[in-house]
């Protein structure tokens, strides 16, 4: 039976990048094709995670493998495969490293066994395919239990944390000791920023590398006014709309088309197209808070303004590594049922088609586009890749002070910060002083861009890689 599967991923020039760097960040970033090409020459970059789609590790792979491929590195995408039990295990630890009970099981022998009994299949399809020269890039908790049986095709293994909290408590420390035993035997660990970086974990393995977002993919590309109307309209986001046809450039340059149907999980219809949007775009999580943004927003919003709230994530069926995502649909649901009746129709529960990944982005990125103020209240987030697609398109973000939303957020330059991110009337607030005040969301929102072209695209994630690597294997 087969664990692994092996992504395909594509192929693309990472001189792409000369049109949106500028020439001096172009010219540092350039610099580093020919060494790097040569370092790597004849080793298989592995990078493993627990999902092809759905999430932030996913969107990211996609891309920065892309551009590795493009300067001939052989950089490789594989996704292991577990049970139910595996998944509620590594859900469980996932919310705990957020300071979060999660379902508030236990992480004992039992789980351990588990744990360990559903990767050993996959780490023994791995091991036979890695060569000592070779390194592999563990993504997260699912994988971080593959370190012992992988270090011992004698390849560089490095695990990279995609989630953190900034002030540890007793659900990230128990998290911690679950996993420490597997982690600490990496060559390389690498955190989103410093302050996640655990208690107890050999320093001088500690590595900070922020995420970054890919310019021109479907999710972030440039799109015409009436083309970002067309998206929306063609699948069910907007009650009306222009009739042009609703393009986008696909990852490997060809042209696509959104043809699918996102579902109105509250059954309403789609507001019309002359509103403005409030939107949130995330996986069903209680960590992104859905409820907290349809309550907030009904109790401090809607009354004050003629505003509409989109709830967007993706089709729940479709994330495989992410039991909890229907329930916490379901509770949206009950959230929306729970509105004053003449309000009802202002929120709406979208739930995106997920059967086509770039058609899935390229609706995301119409719906940012659209939005007049994207909101990220998340109660806990390792980085917020939704934070910084929002900014790249120079929309004015409203999103809480909390894991690395704070180093793309500076508050009052580039987006408002939430102090508290369970104040309703904080987030409120914010949300309507920007409704309200068109010429700060403007300026905002190109400060907001100006950050993400600088600091969180994706040729400086690569950089960093690659001088990672460099220092790991020589
Ligand atoms: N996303 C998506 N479709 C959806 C919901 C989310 O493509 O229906 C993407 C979103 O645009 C972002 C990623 O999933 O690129 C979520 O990453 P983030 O870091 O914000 O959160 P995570 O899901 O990793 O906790």
């Amino acid at each position: 039976m087969n664990h692994i599967m092996h992504v395909p991923v594509g192929v693309m020039p990472p001189q792409k990048f000369e049109s949106v760097l500028g020439a001096e960040a172009y010219a540092g970033f350039a610099s580093m094709f020919a060494p790097a090409k040569t370092l790597l020459e004849g080793r298989v970059i592995w990078n493993i995670n627990s999902t092809a789609v759905g999430g932030g590790v996913a969107e990211m792979l996609r891309s920065l493998l892309t551009y590795a491929r493009g300067a001939d590195v052989d950089a490789r995408w594989s996704v292991i495969q577990g049970n139910t039990d595996f998944f509620h295990i590594t859900k469980r630890i996932h919310n705990n490293l957020h300071g979060a009970q999660g379902d508030g099981g236990p992480l004992g022998a039992v789980e351990k066994e588990k744990y360990e009994a559903a990767l050993k299949a996959n780490g023994e399809e791995l091991a036979p395919l890695i060569r000592a020269e070779d390194v592999v890039i563990l993504h997260d908790p699912q994988t971080a239990g593959l370190i012992e049986t992988l270090k011992e095709t004698g390849a560089c293994i490095i695990w990279r944390c995609h989630v953190g909290l900034d002030t540890p408590n007793d659900c990230a420390r128990r998290a911690w000791s679950f996993l420490r035993p597997y982690v600490g035997q990496a060559d390389a660990y690498v955190f989103s920023r410093k302050a996640f970086a655990w208690e107890e974990l050999d320093d001088s393995k500690i590595y900070i590398i922020a995420p970054s977002i890919d310019a021109f993919s479907p999710k972030n590309q440039e799109m015409a006014a009436d083309n970002v109307i067309a998206i929306l309209h063609t699948t069910g986001l907007i009650a009306d709309g222009e009739s042009t046809t609703p393009t986008f450039v696909k990852e490997d340059g060809s042209p696509g088309r959104v043809d699918r149907r996102t579902v109105m999980f509250d059954g309403g219809p789609p507001p019309p197209s002359s509103v403005s949007l409030v939107v949130q775009v995330s996986r069903w999580d209680r960590l992104k808070d859905p409820v907290g943004v349809i309550e907030g927003f009904v109790k401090y919003v809607a009354p004050a303004s003629d505003a509409h709230l989109i709830v967007a994530g993706p089709a729940v069926a479709a994330v495989s590594d992410d039991p909890e995502g229907a329930e916490v649909l379901i509770e949206s649901l009950e959230a929306w049922k729970a509105i004053p009746e003449d309000l009802r129709g202002r929120v709406h529960l979208a739930c995106l088609p997920m059967d086509d990944g770039e058609e899935n982005a390229a609706i995301v990125n119409a719906l940012q586009r659209r939005a007049n103020v994207v909101v990220q209240k998340s109660l806990a987030e390792g980085f917020g890749l939704t934070v910084a697609e929002a900014m790249w398109k120079a929309r004015p973000m409203v999103a809480s002070r909390i894991g690395g939303i704070q180093d793309q957020i500076v508050d009052g330059v580039t987006g408002l910060l939430v102090d508290d991110p369970h104040d309703l009337e904080e987030y409120g607030n914010d949300v309507r002083r920007l409704l309200e005040d068109a010429e700060l969301s403007e300026r905002l929102g190109a400060e907001a861009q100006v950050r993400v072209r600088k600091e969180f695209l994706g040729p400086r994630s690569l950089m960093q890689y690659t001088e990672l690597i460099e220092k790991l294997i020589s």
